[in-house]
């Protein structure tokens, strides 16, 4: 076994133990893998250990691999990083799940450009959790009125909130912002929008992401190795 399948192997047992450490079924969280900055040919081989889910958030490097990788029909597509306005039109022709909606007007973009043969764009309203300045995502109070909204769109189903934790927040803090993400879900249904995930944990953090109820985990170093650069 390569290395690469070895980490995925360990990925995928330590989200089994943190699952059932939460009392939860380890079907009840998927696994997206993050592989931004890796090749093809990585995705190939995580695919062909069975992974599908895969996450990108680069559009221009994306689409590269969604042509190198064309002859894999099922294998799907998380975009997890901003979508300027101008690559809007790979994501709607091509990505199956879109984590990171910030702005109404580029879920109308999408929704708009999305063919019409394809069952409509799975997404998230990502959260600025910890009301950072650098990062994107709308903040928490105005979370549920932009999902509201983006869920009228013909399109895309809303299915949830994503967020990215604050750096370096200690076990304690992790818990906080997971669970005001787990209230704001409930909030959201409670507003009328069914939806049912929490993309949230990454490499660092998975473990007590899973125990705050995360259905979408995204791990990326974990499995893949170092990022050669981050953006
Ligand atoms: C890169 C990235 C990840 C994966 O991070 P790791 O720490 O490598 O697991 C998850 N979510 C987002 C939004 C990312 O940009």
């Amino acid at each position: 076994m390569s290395g690469l399948q070895q980490h995925y192997q360990t990925v995928l047992r330590d989200l089994a133990q943190a699952a059932e450490a939460a009392g939860r079924l380890k079907e009840s969280v998927r696994l997206v893998a993050v592989s931004k900055t890796f090749p093809a040919e990585d995705i190939r081989e995580i695919y062909a250990a069975g992974q599908r889910d895969f996450g990108e958030n680069y559009i221009q490097e994306w689409y590269g691999k969604t042509q190198a990788l064309a002859d894999l029909p099922d294998i799907v597509w998380h975009i997890i990083g901003d979508v300027q306005s101008n690559k809007t039109k790979y994501v709607a022709e091509r990505a199956h799940w879109l984590h990171t909606v910030g702005r109404l007007k580029t879920a109308q973009r999408i929704s708009n450009q999305r063919l019409s043969e394809m069952p409509p764009l799975q997404a998230c309203i990502e959260v600025n959790i910890a009301a950072e300045e650098a990062k994107h995502g709308v903040p928490p109070e105005e979370a549920v009125a932009l999902a509201v909204e983006v869920a009228k769109l013909p399109n895309i189903e809303v299915r949830g909130l994503m967020c990215v934790v604050k750096a370096g927040s200690n076990d304690e803090e992790l818990r906080r912002q997971f669970a005001t993400m787990r209230q704001l879900l409930a909030d959201l249904n409670a507003a009328g929008v069914k939806a049912d995930v929490l993309s949230m944990g990454m490499s660092g953090d998975m473990r007590i992401a899973v125990e705050c109820g995360a259905t979408h985990v995204r791990i990326g170093s974990a499995i893949f190795g170092q990022r050669g650069y981050s953006k």
